[in-house]
């Protein structure tokens, strides 16, 4: 067989895949699990924009838009953008429309780093972001802010690792996995920082509506220079499978990340483009409804998590997850938070993510996009094998 490239060779193997194949393989076999591992709403798209989508396939928008999306979308998020936060894009040069947050990152990434240069990741990060990062040939520098806070990052914790070869800063904020909220002067200097280093911001906001006890922020209220906003539909309007997201910066990374995409994926499936408009533009309530529906999860699974004996979880500002420590329950059996993971999976049932994958050992990930119900389960099951 002809040699794979070395590219592919230097991704390592998901942290998560032996827990996912074991959780599948139980499945199969008839075993009721408790999923706390999927990063997903459990919420239906919304009807209308649910319709916006069939719309566009009865009148025949079904052929290939600009590489970069359309412009009506494109309006719609620069719009967005201007409307909340004050931040002018030009929506012909300055925003593109992706395949998903994902294809936003992964353009970003091809457009901006070369063999050797840096990028700086705060822990916990999205397990996305170093892989893209290495398959680019960079090499990967991390922050570890203080788990006790929470996992807020600031910029005296990013400045002293920034040199003449970092790139690329990525910030994800309501944070995957810990839920995490940056301050917004914090923001403010981690820009200026960027800045002053030469290097691109990028602010992952996927999450940016899933706040609970404040107002959303972006990175766009400071400026276009030096930062490039993802953004996406997928976990505020329940469209995960329709693969819609954005970036919104300087023009000439968006040209850059536009002439990427026009040589990889063409534009994003032009139905879905479609129905994001219907979503950015349209009623926002079902937003706040499902908001409110999280809040209350959220609760309910840290507090039950407090419970547990060995268990520790901060309250999170954001997104759908919560991050306990779980140190106390390693051991020479159980030695880090994937075999911690894996006894979960194996004694209660219970689908989490170990921390290893978000470079966190200690601590495992737990999705409450997940029904009441399931919560209330997985938190009795849970109470049984650690008790
Ligand atoms: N960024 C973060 C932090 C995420 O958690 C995800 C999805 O889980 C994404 C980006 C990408 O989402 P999508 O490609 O569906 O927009």
């Amino acid at each position: 067989m002809p040699a794979l490239s070395q590219r592919v060779s230097r991704l390592a193997p998901s942290a998560t895949m032996a827990v996912q194949a074991r959780a599948a393989e139980l499945r199969a076999q008839g075993a009721k699990l408790v999923n706390f591992g999927i990063g997903e709403p459990d919420f239906p798209t919304p009807d209308p924009i649910k319709q916006a989508g069939h719309r566009a396939i009865d009148e025949n928008f079904t052929r290939y838009t600009n590489a970069g999306g359309t412009p009506e979308l494109r309006e719609a998020v620069a719009q967005k953008y201007q409307r909340d936060y004050g931040a002018s894009f030009d929506p012909k040069t300055d925003v593109m429309i992706t395949v998903g947050g994902k294809g936003a990152l992964f353009n970003a990434a091809l457009a901006l780093l070369d063999e050797g240069d840096e990028i700086v990741l705060p822990t916990p990060y999205w397990v996305t972001f170093p892989q893209q990062a290495v398959l680019c040939g960079a090499e990967v520098v991390t922050v570890d802010p203080p788990s006790e806070q929470g996992f807020t990052i600031t910029a005296d914790a990013l400045a002293p690792v920034l040199n003449e070869r970092t790139k690329l800063i990525i910030l994800n904020f309501p944070n995957n996995p810990s839920g995490a909220v940056i301050e917004h002067d914090e923001l403010g200097k981690m820009v200026e920082l960027a800045r002053e280093h030469d290097a691109y911001l990028v602010s992952d906001e996927t999450y940016e509506h899933f706040i609970y006890d404040g107002e959303p922020l972006s990175a766009s209220a400071f400026g276009k220079d030096r930062v490039i906003i993802v953004g996406s539909c997928s976990k505020t309007y329940a469209m995960t499978g329709w693969r819609i997201g954005w970036a919104a910066g300087p023009s000439e990374a968006i040209k850059a990340m536009e002439k990427i995409q026009s040589q990889s994926t063409s534009n994003p499936t032009s139905i879905a483009q479609k129905a994001a408009v219907e979503a950015l533009c349209g009623d926002q309530s079902c937003v706040a409804e499902m908001i409110d529906a999280y809040r209350e999860r959220r609760s309910v699974i840290v507090d039950g998590l407090n419970e547990l004996p060995g268990v520790s979880c901060h309250m999170p500002q954001g997104a759908f997850y919560v991050f306990p420590d779980i140190s106390d329950h390693l051991n020479d059996d159980i030695p880090d938070a994937t075999a911690f993971s894996t006894y979960l999976l194996e004694e209660a049932g219970v689908v989490t993510v170990s921390g290893l994958a978000f470079g966190c050992d200690g601590h495992v990930r737990f999705s409450y996009a997940a029904s009441m119900d399931e919560i209330h389960d997985g938190l009795e099951r849970l109470q049984k094998v650690l008790s």
